[in-house]
Order: structure tokens, then C-alpha cells, then sequence
């Protein structure tokens, strides 16, 4: 036996009513027809056997009864989707009316003695009309007795009235009739209702879940803001401190006191790595890393990886074996190598003992790269969320030696940039399996290796810095200075411009003018250093260096869309020399 269905809440029973009370209501007009047609020619029928008047009588009853229930309707209407239980009340009183004037027709309009052409036509008529109404009028369960037990029990109550064995045994039959009838019509009740309960239901959990959708967007928003501005704020000083210390670093040189600047590179460097992994994140949520899409021969990436963690494997005494493999994939190589080189670091972390190792087999169309370790591996608690920023495994003291819980969070959007889906699978105690799958491809012919980086190219003999920092200002000055470049540095737009004017009045004359911009993309005051160097640039015709610690990506976006070189903070003495050696002339 199933268990008896719970009781809906009053909330979700309101809406069921309401629901219930519009298909009566929709269904009314055709029902009040039928009702009306079909009593009209049993009237005429048994007016035309048996000439009697109270068959009129009864006609008569009937559309007066048809007609007060139009008029009524008509008269009241208080909304049926703000007043269904008002409604519902309306309808049962004219479903049970309805039914005793039904009832009336065996007592009005058959004659005593024997009839049973009569009866058999008024039984038929009446089985009839009580199952059709019982099946429209089920969806409202206090009218089922109110429209099936009037009417029949009248019947039944006519036929054994006459008191002879055939109306007995016809009124038995009635009686059986109306109960299989209401069985019926209880149960369609049930079902109609159920139906509609879990109809709200479902639409109630919907709307729920797309409350909870809208408010983990909010959230990852406030995040994405929340990280922008601590990474900003960051960078800001680090970026001067880096600065410094490069200029720190060539001043020290050959001095005994160099090994103090080159550990405090050092760190400053690790702390960089840091916020670079955040910028990461920001500029894949952006949408600005574009992938270049090509043929990729795997060999020398994995070569690559094995330079780039071979001394980290054997420092812990682990084995990693990167294997030699002819295979090519579609991807992007740079994109490639950053994702495969968070998972490697990942496996080689979470290794006590044995080692990691890096596969890659053809498998039809496709390559997969298996990077497998023998490590700690993940309980399938943790396996689900280890892709989430921020989610770490048994760090909770956040010490950030263990890792920012960023890696695999960068992977994640690593893979749906590249298309190149990720399967995990881990054993605790006994290590896990990372598996990317690849576009295989053959390989194409030889490739021209790609030019070197050029470092020997030529500095600019003059800058312009803008830059609302003093610090900042002070340290690249210092810097380029040491190397040999004359610096103006200035806080804002117009001073900018008014140094630019005057280059290019003492150039007229055979001076030196300002050969490069450098400029911060946000200025004192919430000005926008982006739109000031665009319109510096295309004023006094000069390449641009654009140095943000931005990590927004709708600004990132900007600064991408605008097509200018651009550094991220902080930057590194070399690069920052370097980037300024590249600029076109
Ligand atoms: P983290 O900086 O902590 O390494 P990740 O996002 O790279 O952050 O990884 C998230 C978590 O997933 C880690 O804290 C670690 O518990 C788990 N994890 C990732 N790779 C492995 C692995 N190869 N073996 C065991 N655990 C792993």
C-alpha cells in the first residue's frame, strides 16, 4: 500500500485552488450547455411520450436553473485568482442545485404503472450525464458528492419506490453505479491534484535555484571587485619596491652587501609570482588571453616541463619522468605549458614519496596527457570543489607556502579557453591521475625555429613618466637614469603635456626630445591615465608604455582593447628596460 500523500502547505493548497477554480471556470460554459441541451430533450422526448405537465414543469425548472446561475455569474465578479475559495463555494452551490432538479425527473416525469421504455430512457440519459459532469466537475473535490449523490440517489430511491423486483433490481444497479462513479471521480480528483502540486513545486524549486544563481554571480562579482582593488593596492607599493631595489641591485654591484639586494629580488619576486597568479585569474575571467590555436609537438614541451622541475623532484627526492613522445596536438603552446606546469607542480607538491609521471598516448582522433602521481591523492569529498578558487585540501591555516589554492581554479578556465576537457581521478593513500584530452594532429613539416628576443636594441635617450606616486615616480627615475636615460616625471595630464609641447619646441632647435611615454593607467583622482596617453599619443605622435597594476576586467578589457603595450605591476627592473628598449620608433 503507498503511504497517504502529505498535506501541501496552505500556501502551495492556495495555489492549487486557485488552479482548480479557473479549469471549472474554463470548462463552465460548454458543461452548462451539454447540462442544458441534454436536459431539454429528455423533457421533449418524455413530453412528447407521455403528455404530461409536470415534464414542462420540470423543463421549465431546469433552464430557470441554467439561466440564474448565467445571470449570477455575470453579476458577481470578485476576481476567481484572488477569491478561489469564494469561487469554489459558488460553483458546489450550483452543482448541488443542479443535481436535485436532476433528481426531480424521476418523480415528475414518469407516470405510475410500467414504463420501462420510459425508465430505460431516463436511466441511460441520467447514467450518462452523471459520468460525463463527474469527470469535468472531479477537479474540485467538494463537488463530487454534491453533484453525483443528489441526483442518483433520487433515482435509485425512484425505482425501488415502485416496489416490483425489476425496479428493485434497477434501483440496486443505480446505487452500484454511483458508487464506482464517486470511486472514480475521487481518484481522477487526486490525480488532477497531485499533478498540479508538482507542477507548483517544480516551478517554486526553479525560481529558488535561479535566486540562488543570481545571488553566486553577485557574489563572484563583489569577489572579482574585492580582489581588483586588494591586488591594485598591492602592486602599487611592491611595484616601487621592485624598482628600487633593482636600482639597489646596480649600485651594490660587486659589493658584499649585493647578496642582501639579490635575497630581497628574491622575495619581492615570490610575492610578484603571488599576485601574478591573481592577475591570472582576473585577465581569464576577462576574456582578454586570446589563444593562438596551431599545430603543438609535445616533445619539446615536455622537455621544457622536465627543465623546469627537475631540480624541484630531486630536491624531494622524488622521481619525475616526463616520456618521450612523437605526438602533436592543436592548442595553444604558451596556454599548454602553463596549464600542464600547474598540474606537474601540483603532483610533485601533494608527493611525499615515488614520484610523478607525464604521458602522452594517441587515442584515435584524439591525444590524452596524463599526468600521474603517487601522491596523497583526494577523498571524493574534496574532489568535487578542488577546481574552486581559493579551495585547498587540508591548508587551513592558509600558510602560503602550501599554495594560494589557485592552481587548479587557473586550469579550470585554462581548459574551457582551450576546449581540452579534464578528468580526474584519485585514490587517497595511493595518488591521482589528471587526464587532458587533445585534437590529435599530424605533424607538419619542419617549422623555422622562432626569432630570439632581440635584448641588444637601444633604450630611449629621453622618457616621459606619468605616474601620480612619488615613490613610483622617484624609483623609475632612479633606474633609468642609471642606465643612461634622461627622465621628466610628472603627476597628471597637463603637466604631461605641457613638458611634451616643450620638447617639441627645444627639438625644433636640435635637442633631444622625449622619445617614450610611460604611463600609469590610473591617475590621482580617479583620472584615467589610458585616455590621457591615447590622446597624448595621438597629439604629439610618441610610443606608449602603459603600466598598470589594474586587475578589473572590464578595465583590464580597455587597456587590452586599446592595443598599446602595457606592463603589469609589479615589474621587474630588466623587463621594464626591456619593454622600453622594444618600443616601435
Ligand atoms: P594549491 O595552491 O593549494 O595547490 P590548487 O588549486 O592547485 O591549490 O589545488 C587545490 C587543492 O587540490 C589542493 O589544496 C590540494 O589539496 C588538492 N590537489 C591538487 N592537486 C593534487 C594532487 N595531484 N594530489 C593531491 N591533491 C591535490
Amino acid at each position: 500500500m503507498s503511504a497517504p500523500p502529505e498535506p501541501a502547505p496552505p500556501e502551495l493548497a492556495q495555489r492549487v485552488l486557485r488552479e482548480q477554480v479557473a479549469a471549472v471556470h474554463a470548462n463552465a460554459p460548454a458543461a452548462y450547455l451539454a447540462d442544458l441541451l441534454t436536459a431539454q430533450a429528455l423533457g421533449i422526448g418524455l413530453f412528447v411520450a407521455t403528455r404530461r405537465w409536470q415534464v414542462l414543469l420540470w423543463m421549465a425548472l431546469h433552464l430557470a436553473l441554467t439561466l440564474r446561475r448565467a445571470y449570477r455569474r455575470y453579476q458577481r465578479s470578485p476576481d476567481a485568482a484572488d477569491h478561489p475559495e469564494y469561487w469554489a463555494r459558488f460553483n458546489a452551490r450550483n452543482v448541488l442545485l443542479r443535481s436535485c432538479v436532476w433528481g426531480l425527473a424521476p418523480w415528475l416525469c414518469i407516470p405510475a404503472g410500467q414504463h420501462s421504455v420510459l425508465w430505460a430512457m431516463l436511466i441511460v440519459m441520467m447514467m450518462g450525464w452523471c459520468a460525463g459532469g463527474a469527470l469535468s466537475l472531479a477537479v474540485l473535490k467538494r463537488n463530487i458528492p454534491r453533484f453525483i449523490v443528489p441526483s442518483m440517489a433520487s433515482l435509485t430511491a425512484a425505482l425501488a419506490w415502485r416496489g416490483d423486483s425489476t425496479h428493485l433490481f434497477l434501483a440496486v444497479g443505480c446505487l452500484l453505479y454511483m458508487g464506482v462513479i464517486i470511486t472514480f471521480a475521487l481518484q481522477h480528483h487526486r490525480l488532477l491534484t497531485a499533478s498540479l502540486t508538482m507542477r507548483f513545486e517544480k516551478e517554486a524549486l526553479a525560481e529558488q535555484l535561479s535566486r540562488q544563481i543570481a545571488a553566486t554571480q553577485r557574489a563572484s562579482e563583489e569577489k572579482t571587485r574585492f580582489l581588483a582593488a586588494a591586488s591594485h593596492d598591492l602592486r602599487q607599493p611592491l611595484h616601487a619596491i621592485a624598482l628600487f631595489g633593482a636600482v639597489l641591485e646596480k649600485e651594490l654591484q660587486g659589493r658584499e652587501e649585493e647578496r642582501h639586494a639579490a635575497r630581497l629580488m628574491d622575495a619581492v619576486g615570490a610575492l610578484g609570482q603571488s599576485l601574478d597568479t591573481l592577475l591570472d585569474i582576473s585577465r581569464l575571467d576577462a576574456g582578454v588571453v586570446a589563444p593562438q590555436i596551431q599545430p603543438v609537438a609535445l616533445n619539446p614541451l615536455f622537455l621544457a616541463l622536465n627543465h623546469v622541475f627537475a631540480a624541484q623532484a630531486a630536491d624531494r627526492d622524488l622521481q619525475l619522468r616526463l616520456r618521450a613522445t612523437p605526438c602533436w596536438v592543436l592548442s595553444d603552446p604558451q596556454l599548454l605549458q602553463r596549464l600542464l606546469s600547474n598540474l606537474v607542480d601540483n603532483a610533485l607538491k601533494y608527493t611525499p614519496r615515488g614520484g610523478v609521471v607525464v604521458a602522452a598516448r594517441a587515442r584515435g582522433q584524439q591525444v590524452w596527457i596524463d599526468v600521474r602521481d603517487t601522491g596523497i591523492g583526494i577523498t571524493g569529498e574534496h574532489l568535487g570543489r578542488i577546481f574552486e578558487e581559493f579551495y585547498q585540501v587540508g591548508n587551513p591555516g592558509r600558510d602560503r607556502a602550501q599554495g594560494l589554492g589557485i592552481g587548479l581554479s587557473i586550469v579550470q578556465r585554462l581548459t574551457r579557453l582551450l576546449a581540452h576537457p579534464l578528468q580526474v581521478r584519485s585514490l587517497p593513500g595511493r595518488g591521482s591521475r589528471f587526464r587532458l584530452v587533445l585534437t590529435a594532429v599530424s605533424a607538419p613539416g619542419a617549422i623555422a625555429p622562432a626569432a630570439p628576443p632581440d635584448n641588444t636594441l637601444p633604450l630611449p635617450r629621453r622618457v616621459l613618466v606619468i605616474d601620480d606616486e612619488t615613490a613610483i615616480r622617484q624609483a623609475v627615475s632612479d633606474l633609468l637614469q642609471a642606465h643612461g636615460v634622461a627622465v621628466e616625471a610628472v603627476a597628471g595630464e597637463a603637466e604631461a603635456e605641457a613638458v611634451l609641447a616643450q620638447s617639441a619646441a627645444q627639438a625644433a632647435q636640435g635637442a633631444s626630445p622625449v622619445e617614450a611615454l610611460l604611463c600609469d593607467v590610473r591617475l590621482a583622482d580617479g583620472a584615467d591615465g589610458l585616455a590621457a596617453a591615447q590622446r597624448l599619443r595621438a597629439r604629439f605622435g610618441l610610443p606608449v608604455l602603459l603600466i598598470t597594476g589594474e586587475t578589473a576586467p572590464r578595465r583590464l578589457q580597455q587597456v587590452h582593447d586599446s592595443g598599446l603595450r602595457v606592463l603589469f605591476k609589479p615589474v621587474a627592473g630588466d623587463a621594464l628596460l626591456q619593454a622600453l628598449a622594444a618600443l616601435p620608433r
